[in-house]
């Protein structure tokens, strides 16, 4: 097995050899902690077959474990001074394939297809904490077949995703995420298993792309309003919160008549309410 990037005497030797200074507004938190990684790749549960997509793959640590364990490993990094750090640490990789781009910017569908990627591809991160959500819900809305997502973010995001209902954590981001996915967390991870250190927590969480979406639902955009609202003033009841909503224009009467519908009372806050029950709201509200 070749010499451990993670670890932290490798990472030290590369980033000072090189005169790395990390960026702050790129989210640069190197993982050094090969323990860490092991959860990482554990919980991504990788095959020979996989095609792996990692975002910011830093100075190449999770990128050598993935190209290790999968068929092919496409890192998207946007910080071009590591681009040549990367293609010297992971030279004995070929199946790796560099992108030196804004992952928010890449059209991924686009580079899959010139790539010929057929099968649903794997996600495996440790994210830049300042675009975690438009990554994660980028890619699900993005429609790319994803067979699941490993991705390292700040635990009370983690949290966040993983919550239910009558949980303080659960709200938009749990419904959205778990609309598509199923959510756990592999492990929690402490700040001393990065460089730097980062001022919070953070934790793995795996999500695994559901064969079926759990609820079906006539317009999938009006229930992501109705959730965004139901959020929007926590200390509202629904139907105030639905009421004052500026994507919304329902009458006080139509949201009660649709409360009646689905059985759930006036008096009743959006934190209350499952996934199954804002789809089967917003079928109520929505005209055949
Ligand atoms: N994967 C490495 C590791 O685990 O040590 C680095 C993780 S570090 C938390 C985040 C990485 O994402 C950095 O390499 C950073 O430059 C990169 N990054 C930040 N914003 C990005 C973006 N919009 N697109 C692609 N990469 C990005």
């Amino acid at each position: 097995m070749e010499e451990r990037i993670a670890s932290p005497a490798k990472t030290i030797e590369i980033l000072q050899s090189n005169d790395f200074q990390f960026l702050k507004k790129f989210g640069q938190n190197f993982l050094i902690d090969l323990h860490v990684l092991e959860k990482i790749v554990k919980a991504a549960a990788i095959e020979p077959e996989d095609v792996c997509v990692e975002i910011g793959p830093g100075i190449g640590s999770l990128t050598q474990a993935l190209a290790e364990r999968g068929k092919q490993v496409i890192a998207v990094e946007i910080d071009g001074r590591l681009i040549p750090i990367l293609k010297k640490n992971l030279a004995d990789y070929p199946n790796v394939t560099l992108v030196h781009q804004d992952f928010l910017k890449l059209d991924l569908k686009a580079l899959l297809r010139e790539m010929g990627v057929e099968r649903p591809i794997k996600v495996i991160a440790n994210l830049p904490y300042y675009i975690t959500t438009p990554i994660i819900m980028g890619l699900y809305e993005s429609g790319i077949p994803l067979s699941g997502m490993t991705v390292m973010v700040q635990e009370e995001v983690a949290r966040r995703i993983q919550a239910g209902p009558g949980s303080k954590d659960y709200g938009a981001l749990s419904l959205a995420v778990q609309y598509y996915a199923d959510a756990y967390i592999a492990a929690f991870v402490p700040q001393n298993c990065f460089m730097p250190r980062p001022k919070v927590g953070s934790a793995v969480l795996q999500l695994t792309t559901h064969r079926q979406k759990p609820v079906s639902v006539k317009d999938e955009g009006l229930m992501f309003a109705l959730i965004k609202a139901a959020f929007g003033q926590r200390r509202k009841t629904l139907v105030n919160c639905l009421r004052n909503a500026q994507q919304l224009d329902f009458s006080k009467e139509q949201v009660l008549a649709a409360f009646e519908t689905v059985g759930i009372s006036e008096q009743i806050r959006g934190e209350a309410l499952d996934l199954a029950q804002f789809a089967a709201l917003s079928d109520a509200l929505t005209e055949d």
